[in-house]
C-alpha cells in the first residue's frame, strides 16, 4: 500500500485553487529565489532539498483528496533531519515571509498538506526515528516521521499497543495523526489519537521550541496546550517529538461479518449492542450495499454479498480468551434479533484479516470508480445514522449522483463519496457540487452532526465551516491561530481565512 506519494500527479497551478487562495495570489509571501535555496541547501544538505525537478515538486502538491483542483505545488521541498534543521528552516521562513506547509506522509483526506501558496513543503520523511519505548512508564517517544504501523510492530515484543491509530496506519505518519487527531477503527473502545499525546516537541513559525507535557500521564497546569496541538492541522506549529501513552496489547479478538438486508436493519443493531448486550465492542464498521458490492468484486471475495443491503463488521478484543469468546457471542446474539441474512465468524487471524481487507478495501475501490467525487467524513449521533442514510438516498434522487457510504458506525462517523452524475462532464459536476455539500452539511448538522470527524478542514472542507461554526467560534480560532502565528506564514489557507 507504500508509494502514496505516486498515487497521483499533481499540477502546480490550477484556476480553482487560485479562486481559493483570492484576489491576491501569492497572499503577500515571497517567492523562494536562489539565495534562499542556497540557504536551505546549507542548513538541511542540498540532497534534502528538492526544487528544480517539477515532477516531484508536484507529487508534493496533492494529498489523497482524488480532485486535481485541490492540488498545489510548492517552491521547494525541504526534509530536515532534526528539530534544530526546523527552527533554522522556520527562522528563515519567518524572516522571508515565506509560507511552510508541513508534510506527513500526504494521506491526508481535507487538502491539508497542500501548500496553496507555494513556499516551502516541510517533508517529515526523514525524522523518522523511534527514540524510545520506556516500558516502565508506559510511553513512546518517537519523531513525526515514523509511520504508524512501524510504531505498532516495534511496540509488539513488549506487549504494548499505540491504540489510537486510524485505518491507515499502514502509510500515513504519527505526525499527521496529531495534526489531523486521526480516529479509526477501534474508537469506540479506545479513542482517537489525542487521548494517547502525553507531550509533544513543538517549533512555532518564530523558531522557537515549546516542550508541552512529557511522560506523566495527568496534568492540569494551565490551559492544555497538547490538546490544542492536536487536530490543529499543522497550522500553529510544527511537531518534532511526541510521547505516546502505550497500552497493554490485548491478546485476543474476535471478529463477526453481519449481513443484512438493508441499511436500517444493521444500524438498528449498533445501539442494541450497547444497551442489550452491555458490551463496548472495539469496533462496529459499516458498509452499505454499493461499497460492499465494489470491494468484494474487486478482492474476488467469497462471502455472500449480493443479497445484502449492508454489512457491520463487529469486533470484540481483550487479555482473557473465554471474555473475548463469550463477549463475540453476546454480540452476535444481539445481531440474530435483528434478523441478519449470514453471520460471518472469523476462526483464526488470518480470518478476521480477510474480513478487514473487505472493509480496508472501500475507500480504494470507490476512489477507482472516478476522480470525480468529494470524500466527505460526517459525524452524526449514532442514532441518527438511519436518517443519514435515508438523506443520501434523498440527495441521489434529486440530483441523480451517486453516495456510496461506509465508516465507523460504532461512533457515528461516515465516509459518504458523493460521485459525479455520470451524464454531466466535468465542468457541471465542479459548478454544482458546492450546492449538492451545502445541502449535505446542512442535513448533517439538523442531525446534529458535524462536517468532519476524523479527516479535518484543510482547505477541501473550509468553505463550508461557517454551516457547522458560529463567526464568533471562528474569530476565537483566527486570534489563536494569530497568537501563535502572527506572520501568518504556517499553512496558510488553512481551516479558515
Ligand atoms: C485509505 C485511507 C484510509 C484512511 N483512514 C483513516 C482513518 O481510519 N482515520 C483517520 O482519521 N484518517 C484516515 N485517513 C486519512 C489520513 O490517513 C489521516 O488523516 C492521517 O492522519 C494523515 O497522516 P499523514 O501523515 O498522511 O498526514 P498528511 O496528509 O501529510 O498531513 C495531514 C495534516 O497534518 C499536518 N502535519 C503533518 N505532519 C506535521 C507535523 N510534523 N507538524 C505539524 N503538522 C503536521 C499537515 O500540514 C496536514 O495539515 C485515511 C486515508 C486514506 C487514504
Amino acid at each position: 500500500m507504500g508509494g502514496l506519494i505516486d498515487a497521483a500527479v499533481a499540477v502546480r497551478h490550477t484556476p480553482f485553487v487560485d479562486q481559493i487562495i483570492g484576489a491576491a495570489p501569492g497572499g503577500g509571501f515571497r517567492p523562494v529565489t536562489e539565495a534562499i535555496l542556497t540557504e536551505l541547501a546549507g542548513l538541511c544538505g542540498a540532497a534534502n532539498v528538492i526544487a528544480e525537478d517539477a515532477k516531484a515538486l508536484a507529487r508534493y502538491g496533492h494529498d489523497q483528496v482524488p480532485e486535481e483542483r485541490y492540488a498545489h505545488a510548492p517552491e521547494v521541498v525541504v526534509m530536515p533531519g532534526s528539530t534544530g534543521e526546523v527552527v533554522e528552516v522556520m527562522r528563515l521562513a519567518t524572516r522571508e515571509r515565506i509560507p511552510v506547509t508541513p508534510r506527513g506522509a500526504g494521506s491526508g483526506l481535507s487538502g491539508g498538506a497542500v501548500p496553496l501558496f507555494g513556499g516551502i513543503c516541510l517533508s517529515f520523511e526523514r525524522m523518522n526515528r523511534i527514540l524510545e519505548i520506556d516500558t516502565k512508564n508506559l510511553v513512546a517517544v518517537v519523531e513525526p516521521g515514523v509511520v504508524t504501523n512501524k510504531l505498532d510492530d516495534a511496540l509488539r515484543p513488549y506487549g504494548l499497543f499505540f491504540a489510537g491509530y486510524p485505518m491507515s496506519e499502514e502509510f500515513c505518519f504519527i505526525g499527521g495523526n496529531i495534526a489531523e487527531n486521526a480516529g479509526g477503527g477501534r474508537a469506540i473502545k479506545y479513542g482517537v489519537t489525542g487521548r494517547y499525546i502525553t507531550g509533544l516537541e513543538v517549533v512555532l513559525p518564530s523558531g522557537e521550541v515549546l516542550s508541552l507535557g512529557g511522560k506523566r500521564l495527568k496534568d492540569v497546569t494551565g490551559y492544555d496546550l497538547v490538546s490544542l496541538m492536536v487536530g490543529s492541522e499543522g497550522t500553529l506549529g510544527v511537531i518534532t517529538k511526541i510521547f505516546v501513552r502505550l497500552m497493554p496489547r490485548p491478546s485476543y479478538r474476535a471478529t463477526t461479518a453481519a449481513l443484512f438486508a438493508d441499511a436500517r436493519s444493521a444500524m438498528a443493531v449498533v445501539p442494541a449492542i450497547m444497551t442489550g448486550g452491555r458490551i463496548v465492542p472495539t469496533s462496529i464498521e459499516f458498509i452499505d450495499r454499493s461499497s460492499l458490492a465494489e470491494a468484494c468484486k474487486q478482492l474476488h471475495e467469497t462471502i455472500p454479498y449480493e443479497e445484502a443491503g449492508a454489512m457491520l463488521l463487529l469486533e470484540v478484543d481483550g487479555t482473557h480468551e473465554s471474555q473475548v469468546r463469550a463477549d463475540a457471542e453476546a454480540l452476535r446474539a444481539v445481531c440474530r434479533t435483528h434478523s441478519p441474512l449470514a453471520l460471518i465468524l472469523a476462526e483464526s487471524d488470518a480470518e478476521s484479516d480477510r474480513l478487514w481487507k473487505i472493509r480496508k478495501s472501500v475507500p480504494w475501490a470507490l476512489k477507482r470508480r472516478t476522480p470525480d467525487q468529494s470524500i466527505e467524513d460526517i459525524v452524526v449521533p449514532i442514532a441518527a445514522i438511519p436518517d443519514l442514510l435515508e438523506e443520501f438516498r434523498r440527495l441521489e434522487g434529486i440530483y441523480g449522483v451517486a453516495i456510496p457510504c461506509f465508516g465507523h458506525a460504532g461512533d457515528g462517523n461516515l465516509h459518504a463519496h458523493v460521485q459525479k452524475n455520470p451524464s454531466w462532464p466535468r465542468e457541471e459536476w465542479e459548478a454544482r457540487e458546492p450546492g449538492i455539500l451545502t445541502e449535505l452539511y446542512e442535513m448533517v448538522a439538523r442531525l446534529g452532526g458535524t462536517i468532519s470527524g476524523e479527516h479535518g478542514i484543510g482547505h477541501k472542507r473550509k468553505p463550508y465551516l461557517p454551516l457547522v461554526m458560529s463567526d464568533r467560534q471562528i474569530e476565537l480560532m483566527r486570534q489563536i491561530k494569530r497568537a501563535f502565528d502572527p506572520a501568518g506564514i504556517l499553512n496558510p489557507g488553512k481551516i479558515f481565512d
